[in-house]
């Protein structure tokens, strides 16, 4: 086992997801720590120049093969396999995303390696996960090697953008014929939504909006504030926005500058998709709402008639 830290990285449509920067910089502090190198394995096809952007890592390998062209999870964990037996690091960070789940279990099996999932902290030689969507942190001592799995959004990516050039290596990808798992289609959301990840400022609507008829007032104030509506699952399962707004455990995890909940009582299913958010503001009738006790700023206003005023002082 050497002490050096190896990151998976992710990426999507030709460009580095902010996983990797997040996992990225936690590794370089890990890397020095103990003693060793923050590694990258970048693996895809025509990736080359996205190794050039990791600076934070002393090394990036890369593997390019036209079968690691889209994520397969086979075809990736074969390879990451082949790649983290060569190079004998001491922790491995995957991200607890959907990529990274699909290789995580895989690759703790195929090299024996413990595997802590749901990872918000890591230190030299102890793993935090939170568990029942967050509602409890356990810490798991770590002495490696390991696999931790990491919340998107536990570290900051800024830490992983620094940095100088790092080097570039070149590996063999393993044998990858006769895969059982081969990729078909990408399917995107519907088209002409807005990406709910990618906005500053959510308005984002719960049950407490009552109806359909109310979701256009909401519609409005986003749009003075510049921002997206957003909601919780009743409000996609009524079938009145589309799932790609859905914020939470089975919708889409959101970090925006601005969170501004309606109506919404912060169920641990909700909480986990939006609780990274930089400022989260709640409006609700009931004091003793749980998204109280995440929010920054707090009204028990109606919402029906804070709305209106709000937006027409906007
Ligand atoms: C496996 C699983 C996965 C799930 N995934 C998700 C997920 O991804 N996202 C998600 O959101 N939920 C998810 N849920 C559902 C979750 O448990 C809650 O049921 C849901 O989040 C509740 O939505 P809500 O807060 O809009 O509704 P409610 O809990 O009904 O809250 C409505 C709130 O509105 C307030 N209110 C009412 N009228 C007004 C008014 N006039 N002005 C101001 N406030 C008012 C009320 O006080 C209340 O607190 C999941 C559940 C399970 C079991």
């Amino acid at each position: 086992m050497s002490n050096n830290v190896l990151v998976i990285a992710e990426h999507f449509k030709g460009a580095l997801d902010d996983i990797t920067f997040e996992m990225l910089g936690k590794a370089k502090e890990l890397a020095a720590g103990y003693g060793g190198e923050a590694i990258a394995l970048l693996m895809g096809s025509g990736v080359k120049g996205l190794a050039e952007q990791m600076g934070a890592a002393d090394k990036v390998i890369y593997v390019d093969s036209p079968e690691l062209a889209e994520f397969n999870p086979e075809a990736y964990g074969k390879t990451a396999s082949a790649i983290i037996k060569a190079q004998e690091p001491r922790a491995v960070l995957v991200g607890n995303t959907s990529m990274g789940m699909d290789l995580a279990a895989g690759l703790s099996v195929d090299l024996d390696m413990p595997l802590v999932a749901y990872a918000s902290d890591l230190s030299g030689d102890a793993v935090v996960s939170q568990l029942y969507g967050g509602k409890m942190n356990v810490e798991s001592a770590v002495s490696g090697p390991y696999i931790a799995a990491v919340l998107a959004g536990a570290f900051p990516a800024d830490a992983g953008k620094e940095g100088g050039a790092p080097s570039v290596e070149e590996a063999a990808a393993p044998d990858l014929s006769g895969l059982k798992v081969k990729f078909k289609q990408l399917i995107e959301p519907e088209g002409g939504d807005v990406d709910i990840t990618a906005q500053d400022i959510l308005v984002s609507v719960g049950r407490g909006i009552q109806n359909e008829d109310n979701l256009p007032m909401m519609e409005e104030l986003a749009a003075k504030l510049g921002g997206a509506v957003s909601c919780s699952r009743p409000i996609v399962d009524n079938k009145w926005l589309s799932k790609t707004r859905q914020v939470g455990k089975s919708g889409l995890k959101v970090k925006p500058k601005i969170y501004l909940a309606f109506g919404i009582s912060g169920a641990p299913e909700h909480i986990e998709g939006m609780k990274d958010a930089d400022l989260i503001i709640a409006v609700n009738t009931d004091a003793n709402a749980p998204i109280f006790d995440y929010a920054h700023y707090g009204t028990t206003e109606d919402l029906f008639d804070l709305v209106p005023a709000l937006t027409e002082k906007l």
